[in-house]
C-alpha cells in the first residue's frame, strides 16, 4: 500500500520546524527517521498530515558533554549512538542497547528522539533512559520545557509531548565511578522486538530498573531495585512479578512474560557480578 502524505516541509532549523508545526493546524508531523512513522503512513495508520522534516537541523545531532550531564540531542541515529565515544564512557546502557534493535538498516536511519516520542513500549531506548534517569528536552511554540523520563511515557505510543512540540535532546547523569550498566531481553529472533526486557544500573546510591514490553510503557520497577539495593535478590524477583502487569499477546502471555522478566533480572544481576547465567 502507498502512504498517504498531505504535504511535506523542510525545515531549516528549530524555529522554522516550531512554525511549520503551527500553521499545520493539528496535521503536522515531526519526520525523524521515518523508520516508525512511514510504516505507519504505509499501513494507513496515519494519513494526511503534513509531514515536517527535520532531519537537516544539525544542532539536533550528536553527543556532548556539560559537566556532569550527558546531552544527546534527538537527531543521534541509532548506529550513531552505538559508535559515540562520548555515549559509551558515560551511559554505556545506549550503546548496549542498540545491538538489540532491528537490524542496520533501521539503526542507520532511526533515530534516538524518534524512539523515545514513538513511545512503543517494547521499544529499549525509552527503558534504557528510564533506568538511567534521564530528562527529555521538550521545545513548543511556548519555548523550552524539561520532562523527567519517570513523567515522559504515559501509555502505548503517548507521551508528554503536546501538539506543536519537538523533543530536541535527552540528558543523563554521567556514570559514577564503578557505576555499571546491563540491557538483557528476550526476542524470538535477533532484530525482533523483545518479548520482555530489562535495563538495570547499579549506581553508588542504588539500583534503578527498568522493564519493557511488559505493559504499555518501560516500568520503573522501584519495589525490585530496593530488594537489590540490600543484596537480597530472590526478593527483588519476587517484588518484580508484583510489580508488573504485562499483556498477553499472539507473541506471549502475561505469566510467560512476568517469568522472563525474573530471569532476567537475575541474569543481568550476574552479568554485573562478572558471572554468566
Ligand atoms: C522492521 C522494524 C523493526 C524495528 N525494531 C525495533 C526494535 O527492535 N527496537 C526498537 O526500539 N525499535 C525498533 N524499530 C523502530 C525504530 O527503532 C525507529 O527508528 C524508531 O522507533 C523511531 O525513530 P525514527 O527516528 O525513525 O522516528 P520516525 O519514524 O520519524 O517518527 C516516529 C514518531 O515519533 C515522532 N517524532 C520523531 N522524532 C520526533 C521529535 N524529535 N520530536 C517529536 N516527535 C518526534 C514522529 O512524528 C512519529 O510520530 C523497528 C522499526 C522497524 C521498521
Amino acid at each position: 500500500m502507498k502512504a498517504s502524505v498531505g504535504g511535506y516541509a523542510r525545515a531549516t532549523d528549530l524555529r522554522h520546524a516550531l512554525d511549520l508545526l503551527a500553521r499545520s493546524g493539528g496535521m503536522g508531523r515531526v519526520l525523524a527517521g521515518g523508520q516508525s512513522l512511514v510504516a505507519a503512513m504505509n499501513m494507513r495508520l496515519s494519513t494526511g498530515d503534513l509531514l515536517v522534516d527535520i532531519t537537516r537541523i544539525d544542532g539536533l545531532r550528536g553527543a556532548t558533554l556539560n559537566g556532569d550531564r550527558l546531552r544527546i540531542g534527538a537527531l543521534t541515529r541509532h548506529a550513531e549512538v552505538g559508535r559515540d565515544p562520548l555515549i559509551a564512557t558515560h551511559a554505556p546502557l545506549l550503546g548496549q542497547a542498540v545491538g538489540h534493535i532491528a537490524h542496520a538498516a533501521i539503526r542507520n536511519r532511526g533515530t534516538i528522539g524518534g524512539a523515545l516520542a514513538h513511545a512503543d513500549p517494547a521499544a529499549e531506548f525509552p527503558a534504557c533512559v528510564l533506568a538511567l534517569g534521564g530528562t527529555i528536552h521538550i521545545e513548543g511554540p511556548e519555548g523550552a520545557r524539561e520532562v523527567a523520563a519517570e513523567d515522559f511515557f504515559i501509555d502505548v505510543f503517548e507521551t508528554a509531548i503536546e501538539e506543536g512540540e519537538i523533543l530536541t535532546a535527552i540528558s543523563l547523569p554521567v556514570a559514577a565511578a564503578g557505576e555499571r550498566q546491563v540491557i538483557r531481553e528476550t526476542a524470538r529472533r535477533s532484530g525482533d522486538y523483545a518479548l520482555a526486557g530489562l535495563c538495570l544500573v547499579r549506581r553508588p546510591s542504588g539500583h534503578r530498573v527498568a522493564v519493557f514490553s511488559a505493559g504499555p510503557r518501560p516500568i520503573l520497577a522501584k519495589g525490585a531495585a530496593a530488594a537489590l539495593d540490600e543484596g537480597k535478590l530472590d526478593d527483588a524477583v519476587a517484588a518484580l512479578q508484583d510489580e508488573l502487569d504485562p499483556p498477553s499477546d499472539t507473541q506471549a502471555s502475561a505469566a510467560y512474560r512476568r517469568h522472563l522478566a525474573g530471569v532476567l533480572l537475575r541474569r543481568a544481576v550476574a552479568d554485573i557480578e562478572g558471572e554468566t547465567a
